[in-house]
């Protein structure tokens, strides 16, 4: 028997993909789907989910005013693992329970490392514009072999990096909130302060979620203790890092280069970083692979039945 819940899906990924409707479709009969292919927001995001009793939502925010203007509404189920767009003290109050599920996307977000860090190693990005530009120039490049890798934040993605960069025979540092001593012990990961980690790190990648204790935790003066010779890779969330004063030291010399799949306004504006030769961006697609799609998919829609009050130990901190 179809459950006959009125949902809405706000998520446009979700809503163009067809297994995903498919399967929602087999469990719930009323179904709303974003077919505008619009990213919804405002009084436009709330009337698409006006009488819906379930959401599955995406990277819309859902704060007091969106929640206090459906009173009918009872679950969101979030589709991906970022809950920083979602007021969870708001939630509480309205009694909405949150459809959550971690690290579905993880292997997605680590490839993009991977990919971000080897092109940033080799010059990629420079290397290929130049050749379009008919510039026929060798590029000497590192290996990311024996790197020295930091992880700041080492919950389900930084857990999941860290085997492969030992494959690659990199040092890997760490630096969390959590003791994970047991699995530091068993990839050799030394786990350091967040200093420590800046200052030795050949390669610094970002992997904590964006919330109040770690909005621009990168500031000028962090960015400042890395090696000049040395990479950040933020695939966790814009917020995180200072853009400007990044920029500032990709200019100046004072940093390799760097890789962002994120950024504190998206799409974002500054157009003199983006175009950057040793500045690598890519539109928010850390966990867009065909695998952490249906991943993400599948969990949202386990979400819509499975679910419970945020509270300050749901969803978990890693
Ligand atoms: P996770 O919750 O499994 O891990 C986060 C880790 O950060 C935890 O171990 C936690 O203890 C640690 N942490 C929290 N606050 C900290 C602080 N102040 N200082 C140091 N460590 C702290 O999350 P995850 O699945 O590994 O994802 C990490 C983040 O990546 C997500 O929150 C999300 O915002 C982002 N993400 C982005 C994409 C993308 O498309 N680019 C996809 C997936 C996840």
């Amino acid at each position: 028997m179809k459950n006959n819940s009125p949902i809405a899906v706000t998520s446009r990924s979700f809503s163009r993909h067809p297994v995903l409707r498919a399967e929602l479709l087999e469990r719930y009969s009323n179904v709303r789907f974003n077919d505008k292919d619009l990213s919804l927001k405002g009084e436009e995001l709330i009337e698409f989910a006006r009488g819906r009793r379930k959401l599955i939502t995406a990277l819309e925010r859902v704060d007091e005013t969106f929640l206090a203007a459906l009173p009918e509404l009872e679950v969101i189920s979030k589709y991906g693992v970022g809950t920083d767009m979602l007021d969870k003290e708001a939630m509480i109050r309205h009694g909405i329970r949150l459809g959550w599920t971690g690290g579905v996307n993880k292997r997605s977000v680590t490839e993009l490392v991977i990919a971000f860090a080897i092109s940033l190693l080799r010059h990629v990005p420079h290397a290929n514009q130049e050749v379009r530009e008919g510039i026929w120039k060798n590029r000497k490049g590192k290996q990311i072999s024996g790197r020295i890798f930091g992880i700041i934040g080492c919950g389900n993605i930084g857990k999941d990096l860290i085997p492969i960069l030992r494959v690659f025979g990199c040092q890997v540092l760490a630096y969390d909130i959590i003791a994970f001593p047991e699995f530091y012990g068993a990839y050799q990961v030394k786990s350091v302060g967040l200093d420590d980690l800046l200052k030795h790190s050949d390669i610094v990648t970002l992997h904590v979620p964006l919330d109040n204790s770690t909005r621009n935790m990168l500031t000028a003066e962090k960015l400042s203790l890395m090696k000049p010779d040395s990479f950040l890779i933020n695939t966790a969330r814009g917020g995180l890092v200072d853009e400007a004063a990044l920029k500032d030291m990709l200019m100046n010399g004072r940093l390799a280069g760097a890789g962002f799949d994120v950024f504190s306004t998206e799409p974002p504006q500054d157009l003199e970083l983006l175009r950057l030769p040793n500045f690598l961006a890519t539109p928010h697609i850390g966990g867009s692979s065909e695998e952490a799609i249906l991943a993400m998919g599948r969990a949202a829609i386990t979400g819509l039945d499975k679910n419970n009050i945020p509270s300050k130990d749901y969803p978990p901190a890693g």
